[in-house]
């Protein structure tokens, strides 16, 4: 029913229809701030923390072999990496600190593929190579779209941050989607990500007054908005995401949980990590590794004090964190 959207005088080369166009459109859109810039958003705290995630997840899970004891977490890993829905790049340092030896970087945006681009080659001493390509990773199958020598070697890890829900819009999506992580990924690879928490957005609509017409709540710092409160399909199960300077009441689609890890099993992916983000947070805050970072990262300032109001905490925790073997 969304199939007319785009306007026949599209500019762009290859039109897209419907909510993918919506998603293509505002992420292209979105400025690339730079660092200074980017520490003056009013809601840094929470994109310092959610990068603290980030970094936990790759420390923890990036790497050939499971550290056997904690404080081995770092510097282990000389992987190549697949960064799917990589946007403009801002987990490049993350993977640089993770001694990652290879990475490739794939998303729709043709825009903020650019920007990575940049971003890699304007880092002095990137110490591995990277490869950046704008593909729609839900519905191109990797081998039909990368150059043959890219594939030829296994991924140690893949990653997909903040952009996996994008792909529940179908089954046939999703499936695209798990074959493209699960193909390239060598035994007892990590496929790691965060995504918005299925249980607690249903438990929130639960919530919602009977006969409210707005089936929406959030904060001074996000909103999200279902448009229907009976109507729960596995796949293509929308709602509208807004988040103050990041993302525009956008269109994302619930990862009912327990579908996604029987969709997973069925490309041999194994659960092996999820977590609420404040769990993590609690499992990872005095940890040696992770501690000093959280302030090397703004989350906290030089007195400890966290850099996020109560809002963005709020915020912070409709994500889950997640790692499959
Ligand atoms: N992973 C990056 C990060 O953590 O900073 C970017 C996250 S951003 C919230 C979501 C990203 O998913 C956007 O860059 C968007 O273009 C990308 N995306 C959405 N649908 C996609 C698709 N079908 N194939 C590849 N990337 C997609």
């Amino acid at each position: 029913e969304r199939e007319d959207e785009d306007s026949e005088e599209s500019p762009r080369k290859k039109r897209r229809s419907g909510d993918v166009a919506v998603v293509v459109e505002h992420y292209n859109a979105r400025p690339d701030v730079g660092v200074a810039q980017r520490q003056e958003s009013p809601i840094i705290g929470l994109k310092s923390f959610n990068n603290w995630v980030k970094s936990v997840l790759i420390t923890r899970f990036a790497h050939p072999v499971l550290a056997a004891s904690p404080g081995q977490w770092r510097g282990r890993m000389r992987g190549r990496v697949l960064d799917m829905g990589c946007g403009k790049g801002g987990d490049l340092t993350k993977w640089a600190k993770a001694n990652v030896a290879e990475y490739i970087g794939l998303d729709i945006a043709a825009v903020s593929v650019d920007q990575a681009r940049q971003r890699h080659g304007g880092s002095r001493g990137a110490r591995f190579t990277a490869e950046f390509f704008a593909l729609d990773c839900y519905t191109t199958v990797l081998s039909d779209a990368l150059p043959p020598n890219l594939l030829s070697t296994p991924f140690d890890v893949v990653s997909m941050q903040f952009c996996m829900h994008y792909a529940f819009e179908s089954e046939a999506k999703a499936r695209i989607m798990l074959r493209n992580v699960a193909t390239w990924l060598r035994p007892s690879g990590m496929f790691i990500g965060t995504i918005p928490n299925a249980q607690q957005l249903m438990e929130h609509l639960d919530e919602l007054p009977e006969d409210a017409k707005d089936l929406s709540w959030g904060n001074s710092v996000y909103k999200i908005r279902f448009e229907d409160r009976h109507q729960r399909p596995i796949f293509g199960h929308r709602y509208w995401f807004y988040l103050q300077d990041a993302v525009d009441d956008v269109p994302e689609y619930v990862v009912h949980w327990d579908n996604f890890v029987r969709l997973a099993s069925e490309y041999g992916l194994q659960l092996v990590y999820k977590k609420e983000f404040h769990e993590i947070y609690e499992e990872h805050s005095e940890h040696p590794d992770f501690a000093p970072l959280l302030q090397r990262m703004r989350v906290v300032d030089a007195n400890g004090e966290s850099q996020m109001d109560e809002d963005q905490w709020e915020a912070a925790n409709v994500y889950i964190g997640f790692a499959f073997e």
